[in-house]
């Protein structure tokens, strides 16, 4: 989209030139009133916003950072805003006896309620905000001379919410659409601090079985190119605990099998492991997402002394931690062998603890992942409807981090991962979080190509 502030700053200069310049110059005058028309375009425009940035605006001045979210806020928000939709039903679902974490669940019936339908997901919460880090409030939703808005969630994810509403507005009111597919949109609370309250307890309800999901769309990331990204799969946390055990000794001893030795030769044989996957990353064999990495996150060992450690004295037990990440790609037994066999054999006296965050397979054991290929005919049919809404997807990803796309995988119901924000920095989680309202409206109109297509596909696979 033409970027309306960053010309009016260069207009500014062209006019001043143009105002010296204009009896010397009168070929230059049709281009004097065009520069001063994209001027004055700028300054409306910044000044009155159009509804959808002040509806953006106002969901982003809600207060959603951990620990303490606001979701009634939030959700009275958007109820008000669906209400405002024709044909929009909603409901609100708790899945905690204190009824304190809201989910927002609204429909859009298509004529042919048989068909599976399609999910727009997003969540209501974010993570904290230091406002001291901040140029602007975190939920002021400042909006600069130069178009950003800044604020928490600005794109981590309040912005696909709510664009999937304005999109939707638009389908029904300016262009007389009706999907033949029902569309829900969910607004699920806790995302940020695991989605055990929300979209995990979702996925096991019968209200979840009774939308008979076909297809979803989640949350994404921005992208700092020309391409949008595009997420077929997660990476799963893992993280091990090593620990060895071995004779106690005197400082001054040399002997075999101490608990540090132990100890060191499993981290040697980690960090041999970490390297050779971190090789294939700067071979640029693979991407970060599309190897295992193992970091170690802590050590423990020694005797305390008030001055620090004995230092004359060997340990009887030392242990470490690591987190690992592993793409859908990776076969967890493999990795358990691994970890069994190798970092931690019970012949050099040491044992382990996995505590896998999240799962690597479906329910029926493949690998957690959506398909972005002609075998899965959703991915062919959203990827043509970003095509034909201009843009372009950039080659499909597996996200380094984790989402609530894992619980929707998990069912077997195929889930991409996709923030409609181009040419945008990647803020989230970060201070100064902003989004340019070019690119948030931009994004509207992908989503009204996206839903519309996916809403209207026929095939009944
Ligand atoms: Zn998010």
């Amino acid at each position: 989209m033409f970027d309306f502030r960053c010309s009016a700053g260069k207009m500014s200069e062209q006019q001043r030139f143009c105002h010296h310049h204009l009896l010397l110059s009168p070929l230059l005058l049709p281009f004097l009133s065009f520069s001063l028309f994209l001027a004055a375009a700028a300054e409306i425009h910044h000044q009155n916003p159009p509804p959808a940035i002040t509806r953006f605006q106002q969901y982003l001045q809600i207060s959603s950072a951990h620990p303490t979210p606001d979701y009634t806020s939030a959700i009275n928000f958007l109820t008000s805003f669906s209400n405002s939709i024709p044909s929009l039903q909603s409901q609100i679902l708790y899945f905690t006896p204190e009824k304190d974490k809201p989910l927002l669940l609204l429909t859009w019936p298509g004529s042919d309620p048989t068909l599976p339908s399609v999910l727009l997901n997003s969540h209501l919460d974010s993570v904290p905000a230091d406002p001291s880090k901040w140029v602007h409030p975190p939920f002021s939703a400042y909006h600069s001379s130069d178009g950003k808005i800044f604020a928490r969630g600005a794109q981590d994810d309040k912005c696909i919410g709510i664009q999937y509403l304005e999109a939707i507005k638009r389908l029904i009111e300016e262009k007389n659409f009706s999907p033949l597919r029902t569309v829900h949109i969910s607004f699920v609370p806790d995302e940020e601090i695991g989605g055990f309250d929300g979209m995990a307890k979702f996925v096991k309800s019968e209200e979840f079985k009774a939308l008979n999901l076909g297809f979803v769309l989640d949350e994404g990331q921005a992208s700092p190119g020309d391409e949008y990204r595009v997420f077929y799969a997660d990476r799963q946390p893992w993280h091990i605990v090593i620990k060895a055990v071995g004779m106690p000794g005197h400082g001054s001893r040399m002997f075999d099998n101490s608990a540090m030795e132990n100890l060191m030769k499993s981290v040697e044989v980690i960090t041999k492991f970490r390297d050779a996957e971190f090789d294939k990353v700067k071979a640029g064999l693979a991407a970060n997402s599309e190897v295992i990495s193992a970091n170690p996150v802590f050590l423990k060992a020694g005797i305390p002394s008030p001055t620090g450690f004995v230092m004359n004295v060997q340990p009887s037990e030392a242990e470490a931690g690591f987190d690992l990440r592993l793409p859908p790609t990776a076969d967890p037994d493999a990795v358990r062998r691994r970890i069994a066999e190798e970092w931690a054999p019970s012949w050099r006296n040491m044992s382990f603890e996995i505590t896998e965050k999240g799962p690597l397979r479906d329910h029926k054991g493949r690998p957690l992942l959506t398909p972005t290929n002609d075998s899965n005919s959703w991915w062919s049919v959203f990827k043509q409807a970003v095509t034909s809404a201009g843009g372009k997807l950039a080659k499909p990803e597996i996200l380094p981090s984790t989402t609530d796309a894992r619980f929707m995988r998990q069912l077997g119901i195929p889930t991409i991962g996709f923030s409609p924000m181009r040419n945008t920095p990647i803020l989230l989680h970060d201070h100064n979080e902003f989004l340019k309202d070019s690119v948030y409206l931009e994004g509207i109109k992908v989503y009204e190509s996206v839903i519309k297509s996916l809403s209207s596909f026929a095939d009944s696979s």
